[in-house]
């Protein structure tokens, strides 16, 4: 069943509410000026809820316990980074969080539904629902313009062409782009595609965001400038997941967790 709004009702803005101006006046200065889709200044619930989680790949003999016991709630609002060496489970993590696989074992609620029993279109309704993915290496389609790319997740919401058109180009301002909109990837350098799959995660309004090493195929400087508008729509209220080996990368998220052979090591607080 699908919903025009995947994300959390829009609160009412407090009128002349003193304390979210002096608490949003500290950081403003790290914030551009684009225009925040939703706010919330109630408290923040869980949007996600892992408990006990287990993934076992099973090849032949042998077995692979990617994920041993995994619990985490990530709240709406939180920015966090995961962390780990190679094969430590971050894939199989964000993964499963993506609604892309299932655990073996364990309870995974996202938004409040179970999505641990699941099946196929069932899942797939989840990612187009809740879910905006941000990749290493793009995934645009590269004979479709920037628009085109960024309607895409509303093309399979069903709505109509002019309505998703509108929200495309309302979203490629919203990153920069309103100047490239007709121009395909291919003439673009990779920050612009980065920021054109950034848009598109937005599309639907998702409530929770997936980065898997979202500056990875970047340079340093480019890297930061991304980095700069994931941590602005963060600050405007998106959940972000991010995926980095990178400590530089990862110190923009305000939470960190580090993985070890599919476990999460204790959480360090962050000041
Ligand atoms: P990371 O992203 O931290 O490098 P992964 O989540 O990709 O780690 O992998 C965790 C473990 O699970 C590794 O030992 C890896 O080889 C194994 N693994 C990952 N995906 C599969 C798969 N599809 N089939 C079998 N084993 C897998
Ligand atoms: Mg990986």
């Amino acid at each position: 069943m699908m919903h025009e709004q995947s994300a959390p009702v829009p609160q009412k803005p407090e009128v002349g509410s003193r304390e979210s101006e002096d608490s949003s006046r500290k950081t403003a200065s790290r914030v551009q000026s684009l225009a925040p889709s939703t706010q919330s200044p109630e408290p923040s619930h869980p949007v996600i809820e892992l408990n006990g989680i287990d993934k076992i790949y099973r090849m032949g003999e042998t077995t692979v316990n990617a994920l041993v016991n995994v619990s985490l709630t990530i709240n709406q609002g939180d920015f966090l980074a995961i962390m780990g060496s190679s094969g430590s489970g971050k894939s199989t993590l964000l993964n499963l969080l993506g609604c892309l696989d299932r655990p073996t074992k364990g309870d995974y609620k996202l938004e409040g539904q179970d999505v641990s029993n699941m099946n196929d279109d069932e899942l797939s309704n989840a990612r187009l629902r809740y879910i905006g993915f941000i990749f290493q290496s793009f995934n645009l389609l590269p004979h479709l313009s920037v628009l085109r790319n960024i309607e895409l997740p509303l093309y399979y919401q069903g709505c109509s062409s002019e309505e998703s058109k509108q929200r495309a180009k309302e979203l490629a301002a919203r990153v920069g782009l309103e100047s490239r909109t007709k121009h395909r990837p291919t003439e673009l350098s990779g920050g612009q595609c980065q920021r054109v799959a950034i848009a598109r995660a937005l599309a639907n309004d998702p409530a929770l965001i997936l980065a898997d090493e979202p500056t990875g195929n970047l340079d340093s400087k480019t890297g930061l400038e991304i980095m700069q508008l994931l941590e602005t729509l963060n600050k405007q209220g998106k959940t972000i997941v991010m995926v980095t080996h990178e400590t530089h990368i990862a110190d923009y998220a305000d939470r960190q967790i580090h993985m070890r052979d599919g476990q999460i090591l204790p959480e360090v607080n962050q000041p």
